[in-house]
């Protein structure tokens, strides 16, 4: 199939929820996209966050292939060997004890997440962050902030509330007895790529302890190696009461997980279930995907590649950027203009990459990306801001 017939065939079929680039990509290799024609991309959208390991990682398609013809699914109502295993090696690498609860996306983590947290609490108030993203399904919406997605579908769940990221004063005036979770990214990345100022964590664990609410912490796009550790969290040594994972988890096939700290105990049984979650395919996917991001240490060539490219970045001789910000290999360019231009501009150049943000651009690579494609990267955004020039329709998140 054409690139044309692809892009004929999927606009007159899709439900049109996607303003889509036209290109149709078909083939991945690292972190090289290939489309219908075989012109490779560099690709710094890494499945908008799911593709950590690059495409294609050979132990990924090694352990899918043989997972999937041994046993694809097996329902939580029984026990597994790869969900037993699985569950082992992800609360090892965890950086505190846990219990975990395995599901099938992000937004499924963070309702989950919601839910053990009233559970625990027996509070029903929620304090997320301004610019914060969690999600599109209604719990999770009811946390994210930025009104076009919010305001179509109110009312919301009750009991929600945002204050601004980064504010520990406001952070301790919204907390009270009946604060049930706040809710937190380390790096807020829908929301324009945002590193949470330094001590900020750290006084909204204080801030829970001294009243009684939950901690939880979205990694679905920071966690598996992102910002240079593997968590987040490890950065400040923060401990939370629940940690939400996805996105990256299992090397791109869907999956979320939810680590409830030891402390709380055992869940009620019961209490929430998913029939797809902890299939033993995704578990055999996620462990071959932990073994390779610890491995082929890729928290650490993230640290690296990315302090390169901020460094890069970082130029005085682009007028067109405000700030340059990021952890690891999540990096925003904040401009001094709308962002949707660029990213045509880019894709001409053959360099794939994601907004955060009416005017952030967010690069997103794979961590195995080579250092002779992140120059190519930096030559091409050097190029294109610029230039300036280019003009594709709006997309979202
Ligand atoms: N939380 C965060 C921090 C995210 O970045 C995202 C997705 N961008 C989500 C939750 C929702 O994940 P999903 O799209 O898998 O539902």
């Amino acid at each position: 199939m054409s690139s044309e017939a692809i892009i004929a065939a999927e606009q007159r079929h899709t439900a049109g929820l996607y303003p889509k680039r036209p290109v149709a990509i078909v083939r991945g290799e690292g972190a090289r996209l290939f489309d219908a024609e075989g012109r490779a991309f560099i690709d710094c959208v890494g499945g908008q966050g799911a593709a950590n390991l690059g495409h294609g990682h050979p132990a990924v398609v090694a352990a899918v292939q043989e997972q999937a013809a041994r046993l694809i699914s097996c329902p939580e109502i029984f026990h597994n060997d790869q969900r037993a295993a699985y569950l082992a090696e992800l609360a090892a690498a965890l950086p505190f004890p846990a219990r975990l609860f395995l599901c099938n996306s992000g937004a499924e983590a963070v309702e989950a997440g919601l839910k053990f947290a009233r559970l625990l609490s027996g509070r029903t108030g929620v304090v997320a962050t301004m610019r914060g993203f969690h999600g599109r399904t209604m719990g999770a919406l009811s946390a994210t902030w930025e009104k076009k997605y919010r305001e179509p579908f109110a009312p919301l769940v009750p009991g929600f509330q945002h204050v601004p990221f980064g504010d520990a004063e406001a952070l301790a005036a919204a907390v009270d007895h009946t604060t049930a979770a706040v809710l937190v990214e380390p790096v807020q990345g829908e929301g324009g790529v945002r590193p949470a100022p330094a001590g900020y964590l750290a006084a909204a664990r204080r801030i829970c302890d001294e009243r009684g609410a939950l901690l939880l912490v979205d990694e679905v796009q920071t966690g598996f190696g992102r910002t240079g550790r593997l968590f987040a969290v490890e950065h400040s040594g923060l401990v939370p009461d629940i940690l939400i994972l996805a996105k990256s988890i299992a090397a791109g096939l869907p999956m979320g997980a939810v680590a409830v700290h030891e402390r709380h105990g055992p869940l009620p049984g019961g209490a929430h279930g998913s029939t797809f979650g902890g299939s033993p395919l995704l578990c055999a996917a996620a462990r071959a995907a932990l073994r390779a991001y610890q491995e082929e240490d890729l928290p650490r060539q993230a640290a690296e590649k990315g302090a390169w490219l901020l460094e890069q970045l970082r130029a005085p001789d682009l007028p067109a950027v405000r700030e340059v910000r990021g952890l690891g290999l999540l990096v925003g360019l904040e401009l001094k203009s709308r962002v949707q231009p660029f990213l045509g501009a880019l894709l001409d150049r053959g360099v794939l990459a994601l907004p955060a943000g009416p005017n952030v651009l967010r690069l997103l690579p794979p961590l195995v990306i080579s250092y002779e494609d992140l120059e190519a990267v930096v030559r091409a955004v050097r190029d294109v801001l610029r230039e300036g020039r280019g003009a594709r329709q709006d997309e979202q998140d």
